[in-house]
Formats: C-alpha cells, sequence, structure tokens
C-alpha cells in the first residue's frame, strides 16, 4: 500500500495529539487518580474506568476547550511525518470536535507555519459523519482510532479506513492498521 500524500487524511484526537496521555495526566495531578493507558479498553471511557462521569466529562471538556494550554502532546513522531507529508501535499485533518479553532491553534503551534497556512482541517462535531468530508476533501485514505468510525467509513465507496492502534480499538476489526507514524510515514510515498 503507498498512498499519496495528498490522499491521506487524519484524525485528531489519538491519532495526531496523545489525548489519552493528556487524560491521565490531568486526572492524576488534579484528582489524584491513577490509571494506566492498558486499563482504557473502550473509546467510551466511562465504560472501562470507575471514574465520576462528572470527572472524565471535565477533563475532556478542558483538553477540547484549550488543548495547548493543558499540555496536550503530539503522538510520538507526528509532528515529523506530517512536516515531511506536508512539503508533497496539503495535510487534512477531520475532527469529531464541535469547534476547530482551538484545533487550529494546536496545529499552528506544533507545524510550521508554511504547512499550517496550507493545511484543511475540518470539526464535524460527530464521530459518524466523517464520511462526505472524506469524500468532499478529495481523499482515498483516513486514519482514525474510532474503531466503529473505521468500520464505518470501510463500508463507503472509494474511502479505505486505517485504524491508529490504540489499548480500545485492538480486536474490534480487520481493516488495515498502523501502530504509530513511522508506520504512516511508510505507506505514504
Ligand atoms: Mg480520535
Amino acid at each position: 500500500m503507498k498512498i499519496a500524500p495528498g490522499k491521506i487524511g487524519f484524525d485528531f484526537d489519538c491519532v495526531v495529539a496523545d489525548t489519552m496521555e493528556a487524560f491521565i495526566r490531568l486526572a492524576s495531578e488534579d484528582h489524584g487518580l491513577e490509571i494506566s493507558p492498558e486499563e482504557i479498553t473502550d473509546f467510551m471511557v466511562a465504560k472501562c474506568l470507575a471514574i465520576d462521569l462528572e470527572i472524565i466529562d471535565e477533563i475532556f471538556a478542558r483538553l477540547v476547550r484549550d488543548p495547548l494550554g493543558e499540555g496536550l502532546q503530539p503522538m510520538a513522531d507526528a509532528i515529523m511525518v506530517l512536516e515531511e507529508l506536508a512539503a508533497e501535499a496539503p495535510l487534512t485533518f477531520i475532527t469529531a470536535r464541535p469547534d476547530l479553532r482551538p484545533v487550529a491553534a494546536w496545529l499552528e503551534h506544533h507545524l510550521g507555519s508554511t504547512s499550517f497556512a496550507r493545511l484543511r482541517l475540518v470539526a464535524t462535531g460527530d464521530h459518524d459523519n466523517k464520511g462526505p468530508h472524506i469524500k468532499a476533501l478529495g481523499l482515498t485514505h483516513f486514519v482514525d482510532d474510532r474503531a466503529g468510525t473505521c468500520r464505518a467509513l470501510a463500508g463507503e465507496e472509494g474511502i479505505t479506513p486505517i485504524v491508529y492502534e490504540q489499548p480500545w480499538n485492538f480486536g474490534k476489526h480487520d481493516l488495515n492498521s498502523v501502530v504509530n507514524w513511522v508506520d504512516i510515514k511508510k505507506i505514504c510515498g
């Protein structure tokens, strides 16, 4: 599988940004809760962690509102690979977040200004409607960590989903997957 850099798009949380690291860190620092990544076996973390839903919602709300201020970090090698891809074609990100501005600020901070000026960013506000955006943006491949999103995209003509492996999607699909950004670099070229 070799994918042209301009034909692949990326989910934001838990693909480009290490949202679960930030969640675990904030839960520890501000609520004294110790969570290991392996415990997060469901995309809906309330289903797998014995933590008050209010606390979970509060932490995610902070990460949605101000990812830069809360110290949300890129996934390992993500920025290096994205910069390489950006030299070939504009980058495309499609997030289910409702507000694209905080994501744009985060991307502008982490990517070079040239890459940022050309990139395309969509905030759908819905985990289940990425397909039409992927098609409208002329993409053929999309990387996402949510198994349900990838399974649904697999049923759409002209879209090949790629699962970014995380504990919460393990064993929940039979699709192509990547384990890190070095993998993504290998399949793009
Ligand atoms: Mg995600």
